[in-house]
This record gives C-alpha cells, structure tokens and sequence, in this order.
C-alpha cells in the first residue's frame, strides 16, 4: 500500500511548457530537469517533454548519465560543466553538452583523447558573479574553444539571470545589456531567459529558453502562485489518515506538546513526516487538505507523522485521502510559511514518497 505519495500530472506538465512556449515563441526550449526535474522524477519529466523540447539541462554529470542511460537522445546541458578529467571525457563520448565556466574545463577538453565530437557553450559572468568568464574574455575563450579537436558544430553563449524574479528589473537590464554587449560580435546560439524571465521579459528572447520552475506549475515571484501566472501545479503530494482519535481539550499533541485544544475535537494522523521531506518547521495553522477540505496542521510535525484538527463533527475515517500541497492547496505559501521557496519544497521529498504517473 503506498502511503506518501507524488502524484505528478504530465499533462499539466505539458500545459506549462505550451504555456511558456506561447511567451517566448521564437526561443526554443531547454527544458531544465536538475535534481531529479525539481523532485518529479528527470527520467519521466524527460520523456514526457522529449517531444517537445529543444534539449534538457542539468546540474552534474551523473544527472545526464541517468538520462543518457533511459534513452534520451537529445542533448544535454551540463549546467556547469564537468568536474574533471574523467567526467569530460565521457561527457563528450555521450554528446552532453557542457557549459565551460573556467579554464580547468577547457584544459580538459583539450587534454582528452576521445575521438567524438560534442556541442558547448560558454558561460558570460554578466553580473551574477558566480560562475563563468567576465565580459573582457568572452572573445578570447570563444576562440580558444572553437580551436579544439572536440567541439562539434557550435560553442554557444549562456548567462543566468541573478534577480529576475524581482520587482526591479534594473539589475536585470544591466545583465541584458552586458549578455548583448559580449556576445554582438560572436557567432553561436544564446541563452538567456529562466522561467522568471520567460514569464515578464519579453525583450530577453535569444536562440534558447531554460525554464526550471515553472514547467513544475510553480512560480518563481513571492507572494504569487502558479495559477497566478496561469500554471498548472505538477505534483501533488498525498498521503493517508492512519489514525483518527477523539481529543480532549487542552491536552498537549506530539513531540514537546506544542499544541493544545481549545475544545474536544478530532486529530487525525497523517502519514508523513520530515523523513518524506514534509518540513518539521512547518508551523501550526498551516492548511492540509483532508477529503478535500481545508483542516489545519497542528502540533510539531515529526519523522513519519503529522497531526491535523479534523473539527469536532469530522466523519473522516483511517485510510481518507490527505493533500498536503498541490491541486488545490499551492506549495508556494507554504514554502513562504517555512522561510523557503518552492522550490526547495519540492526538491527536497525524499526516496520514500512514491512517484506516480498521470
Ligand atoms: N539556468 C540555470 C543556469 C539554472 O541554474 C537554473 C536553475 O537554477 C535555470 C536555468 C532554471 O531556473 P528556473 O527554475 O528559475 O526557471
């Protein structure tokens, strides 16, 4: 019997990605399916976006090799390119496609004794002051690159966007203006806009896209939700009641004894936890959805179980059905509850939640 469980709606994933598609029609779509696609599952995202896409992105090497492996064939953006000597000698064997942030990399890439060829792109510092290569050198690199053995048909251009989920777009219009600047003599494909930019810029239109959160439904700006920007959440997360218990007012629920009842009530116990990554700061207050309706979290959340006041009247019953943020009851306000993003909700489920497919 599963218990915590993802329901990820592929559909709706296919939605999101029409939907971004329509802000950016001229841009092809590098669909960005790091750290598991964001806690959905990078091998399922894949396939289920593989039609539509330009190509995939991830962080590490090993994420591309997993892809590789399913049989996606379409290329593969390493995000910051290899880490060594090894990995960039397969990377190119497997036609992955690096991004080269730092002259380690090139050396690798002209110390490697393979013999295949592969496509990469170069990474521009236009302000994020992370990664990548200052607007002087660009050229230079460009150059450097398009000499070796190993590049196949293109050495591209990528920059990420440090604030373009913010109200103030100046910071934004200083990267756009640095990414034009270092690149307007060069040829090769450019790659600019994330989801946030997709979604509110339409004058950062370059050859590629690289959408992460919000093919998940999910929307990078504060205060806001997916549907807000007409998305459609991905995942939602379930789980079970596993225990419903007539309370006494005023006696203490889980660990510490957090919470007390104003009056009798129901709990009842949900069967998920910090352990599935359901966060244990999570506070008291916070809306679960039990058969659909909306009962608050309360008491501490512990490793496998929280607790909820299902009311003095509820006729829920062991085994109904609880969300704890998806359709119907969005993951971003919750992450705000927690000091986070929702990003970091999603990504951070662990193994024991069950992946499903609709
Ligand atoms: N491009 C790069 C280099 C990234 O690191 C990320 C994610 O952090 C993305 C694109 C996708 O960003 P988002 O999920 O905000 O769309």
């Amino acid at each position: 019997m599963v218990t915590a469980e993802a329901v990820v709606d592929l559909a709706a994933l296919r939605n999101n990605l029409a939907r971004l598609k329509s802000c950016q029609p001229d841009s092809k779509m590098v669909a960005v399916v790091k750290g598991n696609a964001y806690g959905h599952g990078s091998v399922e995202v894949s396939r289920a976006l593989n039609e539509w896409v330009d190509s995939f992105a991830v962080a590490r090497f090993e994420e591309a090799v997993v892809l590789r492996h399913a049989g996606i064939s379409k290329p593969i953006v390493l995000l910051e390119g290899c880490f060594d000597q090894d990995e960039t000698d397969q990377a190119i064997a497997l036609n992955f496609q690096p991004v080269i942030q730092n002259d380690e990399q090139i050396a690798w890439i002209r110390q490697s004794l393979v013999t295949e060829k592969t496509n990469f792109w170069l990474k521009v510092d236009t302000g994020m002051h992370r990664l990548g290569f200052s607007l002087e050198e660009i050229a230079d690199k460009h150059r450097e690159l398009l000499k070796l053995a190993a590049v196949d048909s293109f050495v591209g251009f990528v920059s990420h966007l440090s604030c373009a989920d913010e109200q103030d777009s100046s910071r934004t219009d200083e990267q756009l203006a640095h990414f034009i600047e270092a690149t307007k003599t060069l040829v090769g494909p450019r790659s600019l806009a994330n989801s946030a930019a997709l979604l509110t810029r339409r004058d950062i239109a370059f050859d590629k896209a690289r959408p992460g959160i919000a093919l998940y439904g999910v929307t990078p700006f504060a205060g806001r939700c997916g549907q807000d920007e007409q998305l459609e959440p991905v995942m939602t997360l379930k789980s079970k009641l596993i225990a419903v218990r007539d309370h006494k007012k005023g006696e203490p629920v889980g660990y510490g004894g957090l919470w007390q009842s104003q009056s009798d009530t129901r709990l009842g116990v949900v069967a998920i936890g910090y352990g599935d990554g359901y966060p244990r700061t999570m506070p008291t207050g916070t809306p679960v959805l039990v058969n659909g309706r909306k009962v608050p979290l309360v008491g501490r959340v512990s490793m496998d179980m929280l607790t909820v006041d299902l009311g003095a009247q509820a006729s829920d019953r062991v085994g109904d059905e609880v969300i704890l943020w998806g359709k119907g009851n969005p993951v971003e306000p919750l992450a705000e509850r927690v000091g986070t993003i929702g990003y970091e909700l999603l990504i951070q489920l662990t193994s024991r939640v069950k992946r499903t497919y609709i």
